[in-house]
């Protein structure tokens, strides 16, 4: 049987909002934990729910067809009794627990998931409406943008972050002159360290890419038929683009959530079993603000391993077996031939130990905090990626001597380590 936790009440119903990464995984784990009742997937994309990191690399790329991006084909949703509806919720009456649709009718529940995710922030400058401007959000977006770059010479990305540099490398694979301007003095400098923004910066020029750092774009600029025809920049240059891409971030739909009178920081707020402060509603993914064993403050992460454990841990949770969220954060980008695997995060780390070699792009960065490993970064060194993994979740004793050693091979201590356990 599978209750509310806290209020001791069946569950009849369960709706989801978002059919997303997140929202797709909870409806499938429900399923798989054994939850015989009703399950509402609501999403506001047309079409069955997709994945979206190929969006910016093989499906941009043509490697790789609508079909392959499903998580599943329609049997699976008929055969699980899971009932897709494509919509917009537009509030949430906590009181009489229902959501209202945009359609106009509204739809019960005992217990909500929230998994609205997150939407593309644009740039404030002006020029942003004209036809060739993009981000890439969705499979709409990469459906408009992918046509329009066998047909354009010149592309300048906005933002040298995981999405933009992802967009640059397939770009420039295909032939188009990329500019990449980016505010910062490196690339991904949110996300990773020095050591492996050089390796990232060396690469995509090597590919013909030129970056742009240190300066941000005053405004977009378009011809008499509201063509894009270049970028101006803050500092007065004009670069031609038939295309541009900007890639600066994203802010979370937590909207729906606030109007509803429910907490949201930089997300909407939840416990650590992914409860907002109403024991009826859920809420996971990218839009969810949440406390991590691997970081001193609550934190918002964006990434298919958050959305995916987040989603798995609700179900279980549903379905009596409620646990706190602790699941080790791992990301990954692949840009060109170079694919980065990160493991834990490594915010305040004070000391690196780089395993491999950048000049033959495979390079691992172990990131250190007061002598204890707390993320490692893997480039084209998916063994070392793994071995992190374990060992970050199992907090490894290793270190930065030990690591600095010739010959220090992270798998084989990750192998050792484990059967000295
Ligand atoms: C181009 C791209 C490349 C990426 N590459 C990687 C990668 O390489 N590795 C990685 O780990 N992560 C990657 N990510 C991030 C990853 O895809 C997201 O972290 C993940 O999709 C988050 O899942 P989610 O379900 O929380 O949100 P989403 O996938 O954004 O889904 C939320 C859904 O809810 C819908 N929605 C919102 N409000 C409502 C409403 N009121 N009513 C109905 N529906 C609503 C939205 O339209 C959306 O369809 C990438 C993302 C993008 C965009």
């Amino acid at each position: 049987m599978s209750l509310n936790t806290s209020l001791n009440e069946p569950i009849h119903h369960v709706v989801i909002v978002g059919a997303g990464q997140a929202g797709y995984q909870v409806a499938a784990s429900l399923r798989q934990e054994g939850f015989a009742g009703g399950i509402t997937l609501i999403g506001d994309e047309p079409g069955l729910p997709y994945q979206r990191p190929p969006l910016s690399k093989a499906y941009l790329l043509g490697k790789i067809g609508t079909t392959s991006l499903r998580f599943r084909q329609p049997e699976f949703y008929e055969q699980n009794r899971i009932t897709l509806v494509n919509d917009q919720v537009t509030a949430i009456d906590r009181l009489q627990r229902q959501v209202k649709l945009s359609s106009g009718g509204t739809l019960g529940y005992d217990h909500l998931v929230l998994a609205t995710g997150a939407r593309n922030r644009v740039p404030v400058v002006p020029g942003t409406e004209l036809d060739g401007v993009f981000g890439v959000r969705t499979l709409a977006d990469a459906d408009a943008l992918a046509p329009r770059m066998a047909e354009v010479k010149h592309v300048v990305v906005i933002g040298a972050g995981f999405i933009g540099l992802e967009f640059a490398a397939v770009a420039a694979a295909k032939g188009v002159a990329v500019h990449v301007l980016e505010m910062g003095q490196r690339v991904m400098a949110r996300a990773v360290t020095p050591q492996t923004s050089e390796l990232f910066r060396s690469a995509h020029q090597a590919w013909g890419t030129q970056l742009d750092f240190g300066h941000s774009v005053a405004r977009i600029v378009g011809d008499a038929n509201g063509r894009v025809s270049g970028v101006e920049t803050e500092d007065g240059r004009l670069l031609p683009a038939e295309l541009v891409v900007y890639g600066i971030g994203v802010v979370p739909n937590t909207e729906l959530a606030a109007a509803a009178g429910l907490d949201v920081h930089n997300g909407i707020s939840v416990n650590a079993l992914l409860l907002t402060e109403d024991p009826a509603i859920s809420a996971i993914g990218d839009v969810v603000s949440f406390v991590s064993p691997y970081c001193p403050r609550p934190i918002r992460l964006e990434s298919v391993q958050n959305a995916a454990d987040q989603a798995r841990a609700v179900a279980a949770r549903l379905m009596g077996k409620p646990a706190d969220f602790t699941a080790l954060p791992w990301f990954w980008t692949d840009q060109g031939d170079l694919k980065l695997q990160i493991a834990g995060l490594l915010d305040g780390h004070d000391e690196v130990v780089l395993l491999g070699s950048a000049a033959a792009k495979q390079m691992s960065v172990l990131c250190f905090r007061q002598g204890r490993l707390i993320a490692v970064e893997s480039s084209n060194r998916t063994p070392d990626h793994m071995a992190a993994r374990k060992l970050l979740a199992r907090a490894t004793p290793l270190t930065p001597a030990e690591a600095s050693a010739p010959d220090f091979d992270l798998k084989a201590y990750e192998l050792a380590s484990r059967e000295a356990v």
